[in-house]
């Protein structure tokens, strides 16, 4: 008989393990809380172990059809005059040939399209208690129904309720960095945006871009430091962003006036630190588990990556949980670690908080075409374990 596995969330880590243990034959179930897709983001880069897994996975031709090749980095001041530009052709080579770029909405797509028919989803639910017995896992969901699997997947992000219930409190695995982001997609590129390109104005402690990937595809990205995410995330995107964009006249007004009410992804850059990602049959998978955040920019490389890798030990050891997940920890974790170290480093170039740390940030980007520049940056961005 077919083992079953429920899996909580379905953003791209849970869309990429419901495919993952389909494709090996069990039977996986989806609970998202949301009562529909969720389609937004801004745009990611995705390469390395993540590349690795959607090519092992097959949907490598989806992702590949939505991909963005050319897509040059403006940098302005701003009042919108120019600073400097990383050319496409820069931009590429950093990327490398095993890498996309795609809006975080595409990879979603991409991986529904290939569970949708074949994977059950129920939307605008969410679990309330877990019960672990010697046979399999009871699951209790908010619809008053429970549910009896083999695995519980949770796969619901940073804030996961799965990690709350069965491994603790989210304050003990938070790791705040001490900054805010707002992302959403735009329906029209706001006047004097350039189309292809990401348009990024820094000020000290506060960055704004805006991405376009093509016709219809533009995004808008928002990161700022505070001391108190928590105080900021109260506010709300559109009363939290006003005051402080207000006098950076290029774009960033019109974009806060046109936000939309919902489908702002507005949340703080925290990291999860946890020192073990199962606990008997529940496992966490995702943000839930290791959120490396954008500082680190490969949060959607290594949840595909992570799904991929689970069905595979899953699959090597078909009698075996406990070894299944053991393997599949052991090797993840030296690079979601890793990662982890490279987005706390990274979260002063963001926007970066002095002068220093804006040459710092800057002074490699401008750099960038010389080639041996774009050689050391690009095997600082590729760099991962195999
Ligand atoms: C709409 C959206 C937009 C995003 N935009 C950006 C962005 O612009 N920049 C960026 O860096 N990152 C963004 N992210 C986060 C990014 O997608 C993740 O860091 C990365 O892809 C890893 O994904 P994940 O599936 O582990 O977590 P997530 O992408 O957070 O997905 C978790 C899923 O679980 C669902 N969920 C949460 N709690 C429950 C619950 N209790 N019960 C059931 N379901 C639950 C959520 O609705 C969501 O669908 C966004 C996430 C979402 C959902």
């Amino acid at each position: 008989m077919a083992r079953k596995a429920v899996i909580i969330g379905a953003g791209i880590a849970g869309l990429a393990t419901a495919l993952r243990l389909r494709q090996i034959g069990w039977e996986p179930m989806l609970i998202e809380q949301a009562r529909a897709r969720r389609t937004g983001g801004y745009v990611v880069a995705f390469f390395g172990r993540g590349y690795d897994a959607a090519e092992r996975m097959d949907i490598l031709p989806a992702l590949r059809a939505r991909h963005f090749g050319g897509v040059e980095m403006a940098y302005l001041k701003p009042d919108g005059r120019h600073r400097f530009t990383v050319p496409r052709r820069t931009v590429g080579t950093l990327l490398g040939e095993r890498g996309l770029t795609l809006m975080r909405g595409d990879i979603e797509a991409a991986l529904f399209e290939q569970v949708d028919g074949e994977v059950p989803i129920t939307f605008g639910t969410t679990l309330t208690a877990v019960e672990q017995h010697a046979n399999g896992v009871r699951v209790e969901l908010d619809d008053g129904t429970a549910i009896e699997a083999d695995l519980l997947v949770g796969a619901d992000g940073l804030h996961s309720k799965v990690r709350d219930l069965v491994f603790g409190p989210e304050a003990g695995f938070r790791r705040d960095l001490g900054h805010v982001i707002a992302a959403t997609t735009l329906d029209h590129l706001p006047d004097g945006a350039p189309e292809r390109a990401f348009t990024t104005v820094t000020r000290i402690g506060h960055l704004f871009t805006i991405a376009n990937l093509g016709p219809g595809r533009t995004a808008a990205f928002f990161t700022y430091g505070t001391p108190d995410p928590a105080a900021e995330l109260a506010k709300g995107p559109r009363q939290a962003l006003e005051p402080i964009y207000r006098d950076i006249p290029w774009a960033a007004p019109e974009v806060i006036r046109s936000l939309p009410a919902d489908g702002v992804y507005f949340d703080s850059v925290s990291q999860i630190v946890a020192d073990r990602w199962s606990e008997g049959r529940v496992v966490l998978v995702g943000d839930a588990a290791w959120c490396v955040t954008l500082f680190a920019g490969y949060g959607t490389s290594l949840a595909v990556a992570g799904a991929y890798e689970l069905g595979t030990v899953l699959q090597r050891h078909p009698g075996d949980l406990p070894a299944a997940l053991r393997e599949w920890e052991a090797g993840l974790r030296p690079e979601a670690e890793e990662r982890q170290a490279m987005g706390r480093r990274n979260s002063g170039s963001h926007a970066p908080a002095s002068r220093l740390d804006l040459l710092k940030r800057d002074l490699p980007l401008r750099l960038s075409i010389l080639p041996p520049v774009t050689r050391w940056l690009g095997n600082r961005l590729r760099m991962h374990h195999r």
